[in-house]
């Protein structure tokens, strides 16, 4: 089997890896490395131009004993059911290790919204929403932002889940999407939660090794929401950013380049294309540049066993999900390279997720500072549970990571039992 045949697979050989490190019982073992539902939708919708398109969309829903499932929605042409799966399953560990209480789940739809207008994603999104039906909803399973989905399409999915209510409770439903614009119940502090969590916990690695992120290089894989917030983020540590790649291509800057000026470039031109203060590169000297840190924020798969061996740097900080296979894996831990894993890496976007989602519930609006700081909290206290596992069981940090996840929801299901 090829290192990126199944993600799925990918996502178990890390859990069998930390179930047989720490003992987990096998029964449990069973029922955790099988998502709980899978819904496919295959739906038509009548695009601005009057033509009718089918589409196919995902909801997998891994695991509920620590709470509703929760998760992302990705628009991408690589969605299929395997890759839903892995990411579900990914939720259910990333809650477990920051201790929130969600459970697992993921989708999207298989296409490219590149190819749709404006009014097209609406419509498209508006569709999925209403074939979902009741598969989603504010205690039950409660969708976010992810690949190329953000604020907008999370307040489509608000309007068209309100309509699908009772006038009478469509009040109580504002919390079935997290990720909303701040003006239609959404968090300050939820559109850079990612990437400021990151952030905090590569200062807060570099704090325990003694490193000083003023004099450090760094580079970024993605350039959308978590890289780009991460980027412009870690400026205000005096870290320098030496290279970015997004799907258009990647440049380099061994001075640094700005990643204000570049944000405000990509948006002004929609592409890092013909950037002025930096060098066009492929994608191979990308994967190979010296730097301290690298921060993998766009897709699956991306460090394998082909590059593993010649990434110059001293730590990586999973902002994407699932950027390393566990070949790969092996390699860095190996040369002694050290990971910030995804579960908890990216994690501050869930975190800041479930703010959002109690301040909907109680009506209430949190302040930045609020946020913030209780986003620092919770991921300071996953890091230092994963810290502690590592060097409880001698292990690396995925796999210690996996350990905290895996004890937290065995020790449930043993206190619950099995239905019936
Ligand atoms: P996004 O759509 O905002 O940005 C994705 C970026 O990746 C874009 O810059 C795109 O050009 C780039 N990209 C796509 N294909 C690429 C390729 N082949 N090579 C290089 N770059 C490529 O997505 P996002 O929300 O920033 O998500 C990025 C990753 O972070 C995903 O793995 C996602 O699951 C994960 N994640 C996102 C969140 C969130 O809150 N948005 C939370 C946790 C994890």
């Amino acid at each position: 089997m090829s290192e990126k045949a199944s993600l799925f697979e990918n996502v178990n050989r890390q859990v069998d890896k930390a179930a047989d490190l720490m003992g987990l019982d096998p029964d449990i073992r069973q029922i955790l490395t099988r998502p709980t539902n899978e819904i496919v939708v295959h739906f038509p919708v009548k695009l601005a131009s009057g033509q009718i398109e089918m589409f196919t969309g995902y909801r997998i829903q891994h695991n509920s004993i620590l709470g509703p499932f929760k998760g992302g929605l990705r628009f991408h042409p690589a969605v299929n059911r395997d890759e839903v799966r892995a990411l579900a399953a990914w939720m259910t560990w990333k809650t477990a290790i920051v201790d929130i209480p969600y459970g697992g789940a993921k989708g999207g739809i298989q296409f490219d919204p590149k190819g749709y207008s404006e009014e097209d994603l609406e419509r498209i999104t508006r569709r999925f929403t209403y074939a979902l039906g009741n598969n989603i909803g504010p205690e039950y399973d409660i969708p976010a932002p992810d690949m190329n989905t953000n604020a907008q399409i999370m307040a489509w999915i608000l309007d068209t889940y309100l309509f699908m209510q009772h006038p009478h409770e469509r009040q109580d439903n504002y919390h079935v999407v997290t990720g909303k614009p701040v003006a239609s119940g959404g968090s300050v502090g939820r559109e850079k939660a990612t990437g400021q969590g990151v952030v905090y916990l590569i200062e807060r690695w570099a704090g325990d090794n003694d490193f000083d992120l003023s004099n450090a290089t760094y580079f970024v894989q993605g350039f959308g929401n978590v890289g780009s917030w991460a980027a412009r983020l870690m400026k205000a540590n005096g870290s320098k950013l030496v290279a970015v790649e997004d799907a258009a291509g990647a440049i380099h800057n061994p001075d640094g380049i700005d990643p204000d000026q570049l944000t405000a470039y990509l948006l002004e031109k929609g592409s890092m294309k013909g950037y002025p203060s930096a060098q066009a590169i492929d994608h191979v000297t990308f994967m190979r540049i010296s730097a301290d840190i690298f921060i993998p924020a766009a897709l699956e798969n991306q460090i394998t066993t082909s590059n593993a061996g010649s990434l110059d740097v001293r730590l990586i900080a999973e902002g994407a999900n699932g950027p390393t296979t566990p070949g790969a894996d092996a390699v860095i831990i190996e040369r002694g390279v050290q990971i910030i894993p995804d579960v908890l890496c990216n994690a501050g976007g869930v975190v800041v997720s479930y703010f959002e989602w109690l301040q909907n519930k109680r009506r209430e609006y949190w302040d930045l500072d609020e946020v913030d700081g209780k986003l620092h909290k919770i991921l300071m206290s996953g890091y230092r549970r994963v810290k502690n596992a590592a060097a409880e069981y001698n292990t690396d940090w995925r796999t210690a990571a996996y350990i905290v996840a895996l004890k937290r929801l065995e020790r449930v299901y043993k206190e619950r039992g099995i239905f019936p």
